[in-house]
């Protein structure tokens, strides 16, 4: 069973962005730039925030974070977006997820300017990304897809199957999946008989955040797998199906998978750098 190594690709796409980068910089006068939005003290969402601005440092992204409190109302929080929208040395806005419960996620996700929406989670994104056009697109399915890519691993013509249906994984992915011609299936917490679905899925996508839901059983032979999952068991960072009790028998009816960590993780943020610059060259070509 081949190990789709994300952590490598990561490392070789950063590596180009920062020439690419110094480059920009040097022709346009000012690197791009990304605002990062924390609320509240969420350990895994700062925990995530850090390593996406560690790795705007290492290749020349500007990165400022805002952080608020928990207690920051709705209103507040749009009155930032807004300013961050207006701000014309400002090419990304990301609001890291999941926000307190007293904030309408949706309302703040609609308010971000479309051009400026780094997580491709703005409305006209979503249907940009339907009608196989020049969307931003989210960066877990497109880290995804790109590893997949660089694999060579076809996907023309092959039997996608999905497990997570969230606005974030599930549902771009799948789209994406399906402009790439695969034949999608899509599952989720109502699906009847998992397992039939599963073993048919030639490409089999997991993004359901339960450690071993998923078992050797329910793979079809030579199946490509994508662990999109993190958990956190006994404080040790495991996937949704990699590191499960099943391994070895996974090891055994895999052609391939993606290990966690070091799989979709570092690819996630690796594409999140490739939006950032995506946007600045839009908008430096717009102005
Ligand atoms: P989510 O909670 O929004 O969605 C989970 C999905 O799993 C839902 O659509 C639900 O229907 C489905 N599900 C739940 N129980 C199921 C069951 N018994 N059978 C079939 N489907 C079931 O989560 P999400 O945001 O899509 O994230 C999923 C996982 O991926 C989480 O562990 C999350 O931490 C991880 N994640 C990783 C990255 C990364 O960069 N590696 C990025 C985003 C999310």
């Amino acid at each position: 069973m081949k190990i789709l190594n994300g952590a490598a690709l990561a490392k070789k796409i950063k590596s180009v962005l920062a020439i690419e980068i110094e480059y920009l910089m040097k022709k346009n006068g000012r690197a791009p730039k990304l605002c990062i939005v924390l609320v509240g003290d969420d350990p895994a969402s700062a925990s995530y925030v850090k390593s996406k601005q560690k790795s705007c440092n290492e290749i020349g992204i500007l990165c400022d974070l805002n952080i608020l409190p928990y207690s920051t109302s709705q209103k507040e929080l749009l009155t930032l977006i807004e300013t961050l929208n207006n701000d014309p040395d400002v090419d990304g806005i990301l609001v890291q997820l999941p926000l307190p419960k007293h904030i309408d996620q949706n309302a703040i996700l609609h308010t971000i300017d479309y051009k400026k929406d780094v997580d491709g989670l703005h409305p006209m994104n979503v249907g940009l990304l339907n009608q196989s056009d020049d969307a931003i697109i989210p960066c877990t399915p497109k880290g995804i897809l790109s590893l997949l890519r660089a694999e060579d691993i076809p996907i023309t013509g092959k039997h996608c199957v999905v497990i997570g249906r969230s606005n974030l994984v599930g549902k771009p992915m799948a789209q994406l999946m399906l402009r790439e011609n695969a034949s999608v299936t899509v599952c989720h917490s109502k699906t009847r008989d998992l397992p039939y679905l599963t073993r048919q899925g030639e490409i089999l996508i997991i993004a359901i955040g339960h450690p071993n839901l998923v078992n050797a059983d329910m793979l079809k032979e030579g199946a490509v797998v994508v662990d999109v999952g993190i958990n956190n068991v006994d404080g040790k960072l495991v996937g949704d199906i990699y590191n499960s009790i099943d391994l070895t028998n996974i090891e055994k009816k895999a052609a391939a998978i993606t290990p966690v960590p070091g799989g979709v993780g570092p690819m996630t943020i690796a594409s999140l750098m490739e939006n950032v610059v995506e946007i600045y060259k839009r908008r430096v070509i717009s102005d």
